[in-house]
């Protein structure tokens, strides 16, 4: 429950790999937020805390595309 205190995560800078901090600070040395370690890019790590907005995309790709197959199939068979 306590998300914000996640004991052994290691936060990292994109830009300056060795600047390793144990809580969600900023970089000394550009500003930057740093990451949780384990996911190196920010837009990576949005996709990874909602995996069912990411489930949901590839649901309605594989859903679009059998609808385009099925389209094509029937007027093939004229
Ligand atoms: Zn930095």
């Amino acid at each position: 429950m306590s998300q914000n205190h996640n004991k052994g995560q290691i936060y990292f800078c994109p830009m300056h790999p060795s600047v390793r901090q144990p809580k969600a600070a900023k970089c000394p040395r550009c500003g930057m937020a740093l990451l949780p370690e384990g996911t190196r890019f920010g837009m990576l790590r949005h996709m990874t805390q909602r995996p069912l907005l990411l489930i949901a995309m590839v649901a309605v790709m594989v859903a679009v595309m059998v609808a385009v197959m099925v389209v094509v199939m029937a007027m093939m068979r004229g």
